[in-house]
């Protein structure tokens, strides 16, 4: 059973329509339907994938320099000096768009932009460990 394209598939198809603001060979920009503030953009890979650590590394690299490059062009046009860059990964992490994406949320003077309640836990009392399980687990 195959899984029906993501609205984002459709707009790098050119099947649906977007506000685009960048795009080569391997990702896209456009702006957010439905924004947090007056320059919320949006940065996907071409590649069809759900979460990010599935990107290949090819479409990974170009991702993050489109990503630096949109934001400077976010921060430019808009004036902000403030922005969140947002990534979910999985709908209980708040993702609705199963296709991997990057939200550039700018933080404007007026206060609009993203708001984060961050409970911070303690930390680990096993880091060492933890720290040799993600090291281990770290693809070549
Ligand atoms: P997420 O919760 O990280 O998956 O966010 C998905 C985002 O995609 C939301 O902010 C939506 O407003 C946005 N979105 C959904 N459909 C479209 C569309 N057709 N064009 C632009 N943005 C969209």
């Amino acid at each position: 059973m195959t899984n029906a394209p993501s609205i984002f598939t459709r707009i790098i198809n050119g099947e649906s329509p977007c506000h685009k603001v960048y795009e080569d060979a391997h990702t896209i920009a456009f702006l957010d339907i439905g924004p947090v503030s007056r320059g919320h953009v949006l940065v996907v890979p071409k590649e069809e994938r759900v979460r990010l650590h599935e990107l290949s590394e090819a479409s990974a690299a170009a991702l993050g320099s489109a990503l630096q490059k949109v934001a400077a062009a976010v921060v430019k046009a808009t004036g902000c000096a403030d922005y969140n860059v947002l990534q979910n990964n999985g709908a209980p992490a708040h993702q609705a768009v199963m296709h991997v994406h990057f939200h550039i949320i700018p933080k404007h003077a007026d206060g609009s932009g993203l708001g984060i309640r961050w409970d911070a836990g303690k930390a680990p009392t096993d880091a060492a460990a933890l720290v040799e399980a993600i090291r281990k687990s770290v693809p070549c």
